[in-house]
């Protein structure tokens, strides 16, 4: 499969990894949009979040678990987690991510962090 994000995950594409467990990979995304700006993705492919159900939802959990791990060890008090899913929510990676942002104060609406 051509997938930007499994082969981040397989190491055939480099990526500035910050955790990684069975279930979930992180990387430093390569555009910051903020001082702090990771992307979290489950290991297994998931196209979107259109695609989770009762039997993949699981990687979601994971994904959340290592995010509060995270947080927790580079003391982020605030932070955002973001999922675009689909072409007019800005999504163009097709492999389920979550941004997470820090280091910033962020309004609220759609051009807040643009
Ligand atoms: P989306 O727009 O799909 O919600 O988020 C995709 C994110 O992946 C973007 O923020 C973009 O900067 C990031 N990204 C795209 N290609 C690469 C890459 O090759 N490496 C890393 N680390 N991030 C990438
Ligand atoms: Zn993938």
């Amino acid at each position: 499969m051509d997938c930007l994000f499994c082969k981040i995950i397989a190491g055939e594409i480099p990526s500035a990894k910050v955790y990684e467990d069975e279930f979930v990979f992180a990387f430093k995304d390569i555009q910051p949009i903020a001082p702090v700006h990771y992307l979290f993705v489950p290991k297994p492919h998931i196209c979107c979040a259109k695609k989770i159900t009762a039997e993949n939802s699981g990687s979601v959990a994971k994904i959340f678990e290592a995010i509060a791990k995270v947080a927790e060890d580079e003391g982020l008090e605030s932070y955002r987690v973001i999922n675009n899913c689909g072409e007019d929510a800005g999504q163009s990676v097709m492999h389920l991510h979550f941004h997470l942002l820090a280091g910033k104060k962020m309004g609220w609406g759609e051009q807040s962090l643009g």
